[in-house]
């Protein structure tokens, strides 16, 4: 069978962030998606009105459902929402239930594009700290990197969680909206190894980093090196914004819904 990815995330009624994000990435990718959903969030393409957790059992159980029955060859997370399930998915790795050397792509969810909260950020980064040795890569925005490293400066943060045991870590300028084009840097043990430039497209979009992870996390399953997978990955997230819905042309600070079943450009 294709490759399949196990996405740890949450569910977004709207359909453009969360685990529906991961599961047309992943497809897009080659691979195959299973999903433990850790929560179920309330909102829409703008706004984040609620969320309600879902219990660490029950998503262990939805995890040990797949992990049981189906050849997972890589894991991703996204909105893990507790620090119970993020203590249990690194009970996942630490105890060996997940195989070793399965590549783990972990994008730290804290708040949504819109800006809100998707968990308590402080509560969430304490816990993280135990999880974040066991990835393979993480995909941080500049907040999201200081937050976990507690460095300023990104180059130092991003050496940091590597020294801590990250492998790679990719540092995004993407939610830095009053800059320029994206930058996106790729450190593999503590060096930069990659830099790519992204057009900044106008406007903003909703479930753009969820869908940049799957889909690196799919072409990791299918046996892709880290920089080939980014740099794939980076040319299929362009080509989804590009073509982007936007459910509110009127309204210039709505958030468009990035278009993942996009057709390649030849
Ligand atoms: N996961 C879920 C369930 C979400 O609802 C969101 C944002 O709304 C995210 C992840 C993060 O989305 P983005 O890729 O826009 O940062």
């Amino acid at each position: 069978m294709r490759p399949v990815v196990l996405c740890f995330s949450g569910l977004d009624p709207s359909g453009g962030a969360g685990l529906q994000a991961d599961i047309e990435a992943i497809g897009q990718a080659g691979a195959h998606a299973t999903v433990a959903c850790t929560a179920i969030t309330v909102q829409s393409s703008q706004q984040v009105l609620g969320f309600e957790p879902c219990n660490s059992e029950l998503v262990r159980d939805q995890a040990m459902a797949v992990l049981n029955d189906l050849p997972v060859t890589a894991i991703k997370s996204g909105m893990l929402g507790t620090t119970d399930n993020i203590k249990m998915l690194t009970r996942l790795f630490a105890n060996k239930v997940v195989k070793k050397n399965t590549p783990f792509v972990l994008d730290p969810v804290l708040v949504a594009n819109s800006g809100g909260s998707l968990g308590d950020e402080a509560t969430l980064v304490a816990a993280f700290e135990q999880l974040l040795p066991y990835a393979t890569l993480i995909t941080p925005n500049t907040h999201e990197l200081r937050a976990l490293s507690g460095e300023q400066d990104l180059h130092t943060g991003a050496k940091k969680l590597c020294d801590n045991g990250t492998h790679a870590v990719l540092v995004k300028t993407s939610h830095d909206f009053d800059s320029g084009d994206i930058e996106q840097y790729l450190y593999i043990a503590g060096e930069m190894v990659h830099k790519s430039v992204l057009p900044r497209l106008d406007g903003e979009f909703h479930g753009s980093g969820c869908s940049l992870a799957s889909y690196i996390a799919g072409r990791l399953a299918m046996s892709d090196e880290i920089v080939e997978a980014v740099k794939a990955a980076d040319t299929w997230i362009t080509q989804t914004l590009k073509a982007a819905d936007d459910p509110h042309p009127d309204d210039v600070q709505a958030q468009l819904i990035p278009n993942r079943f996009v057709k390649a450009e030849s």
